[in-house]
């Protein structure tokens, strides 16, 4: 079991991970995506999460595992069909995470229309913060986000650019599965992702909210 830990000491078991892709018009172009109508949505499981200092292990069916730092959001309070308008209220803090993805095995998957989950779900693929409570953190869309692997900044965006907020999110994804604490929600990444590679140390930071520091083994 891991625990989800908030900086005020609370801590939440790891529920699910829900991602959104996709959510950043700069990160769809670098991929040559289209622009979805609907947030596409996948999850992690909990066993792939790593908190700070362990280190990101790459599966040996991969030779290249791409970095995507994002804004995490930790849900706090249960719900289902949440509006919009109450969405932020059921959220215990936000943090930082990194979407690790074998990029080379997710195409592959991708052309044979498969599910992603060994791209994206393996062990370590998870780096995540600790979380700043919601209460201290003000308006989700107005965080800078930023990745850095040896130093060298490779993502620097903004949570303003997302194509689905926050609170729209966290409403569409209530109509889907139920929201229980300790579920955790990944953003979407803006551009800038790239190759990380054995050794590598990566900071993801969300200046103010959450900074996760990892290394590549
Ligand atoms: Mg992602």
């Amino acid at each position: 079991m891991k625990n989800a830990r908030l900086t005020n000491g609370q801590e939440f078991p790891i529920g699910k991970i829900l991602c959104i892709g996709r959510n950043y018009v700069d990160h769809i172009r670098e991929l040559g995506n289209e622009v979805p109508a609907a947030p596409v949505v996948f999850s992690k499981p909990a066993s792939s999460v790593i908190s700070v200092n362990q280190q990101i292990r790459i599966p040996s069916y991969s030779d290249d595992c791409h970095h995507e730092g994002e804004l995490a959001v930790l849900i706090g309070t249960e719900g289902k069909h949440i509006t919009i308008e109450k969405a932020l209220d059921h959220v215990a803090g936000y943090g930082v995470a990194v979407d690790l993805t074998l990029r080379d095995v997710q195409t592959e998957l991708k052309k044979r229309g498969l599910p992603w989950d060994i791209a994206k779900g393996f062990d370590t693929a998870c780096p995540l913060s600790a979380f700043k409570p919601a209460s201290e953190v003000g308006d989700p869309q107005k965080l800078q986000i930023k990745l850095s692997v040896n130093g060298t900044v490779r993502q620097d965006g903004s949570t303003g650019l997302m194509i689905h907020p926050v609170a729209e999110i966290i409403s569409h994804l209530s109509t889907i599965f139920t929201l229980d604490p300790g579920d955790v929600i990944l953003t979407g990444t803006p551009s800038g992702v790239g190759q990380v590679v054995s050794g590598d140390r990566l900071l993801a930071e969300i200046p103010g909210v959450a900074r996760l520091e990892v290394t590549v083994a």
